[in-house]
């Protein structure tokens, strides 16, 4: 399998893999590991990809077209979206893809990636499953209180003193739906 680029050095080179053999052997079969540089990529004004990226990719003929499937893992550093504490998780996630050379029906179809001249560009592909796949809310812990709507302090640390009368109307509101 010929790759290109080196894998997790320096920003802006792309991992990119020849599929010319997959497309026409059925049934081969290969496995690799990369490393995915995210550290430049910004989200919501902070850059969580602090770890690089490292995905298990296997790549397998079949009737024509590349079947994808690839275990990603990726470390996330940044503000907990309740307490604003900066806390670094980590998640993996399972992509598969069917890499074709060219689309049938015209339309966009989501299960079918269109790779061009034979050559996957794999790091823009997993950077975009990354990016769908990311939380949609970010928490310490599950069950983070947050910070007082009141005072400011963080709930998580203890009792910050505000006494239930002190929340604001339209808070005691909300709290009487939960
Ligand atoms: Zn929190
Ligand atoms: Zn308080």
């Amino acid at each position: 399998m010929q790759t290109t680029g080196e894998p997790g050095k320096g920003k802006g080179r792309s991992v990119v893999i020849d599929l010319k053999s997959f497309f026409l052997s059925d049934g081969l079969s290969e496995a690799l590991e990369c490393r995915l540089d995210l550290s430049g990529m910004e989200l919501g004004g902070v850059k969580p990809f602090c770890a690089p990226v490292c995905a298990h990719v296997r790549l397998t003929g079949f009737g024509g077209s590349v079947e994808l499937r690839a275990e990603v893992g990726y470390t996330l550093t940044m503000p907990c979206d309740r307490c604003f504490e900066e806390v670094t998780r980590h998640f993996s996630s399972t992509f598969a893809h069917t890499l074709v050379r060219q689309l049938h029906s015209g339309g966009e179809d989501g299960d079918y990636v269109l790779v061009e001249d034979e050559r996957l560009d794999l790091d823009r592909l997993l950077q975009e499953d990354i990016l769908l796949d990311l939380p949609s809310k970010f928490l310490c812990r599950p069950d983070c209180e947050g910070l007082c709507p009141t005072c400011g302090k963080n709930r998580n640390e203890g009792p910050c003193g505000c006494s239930g009368r002190e929340i604001d109307p339209r808070l005691a509101v909300l709290q009487e739906l939960l």
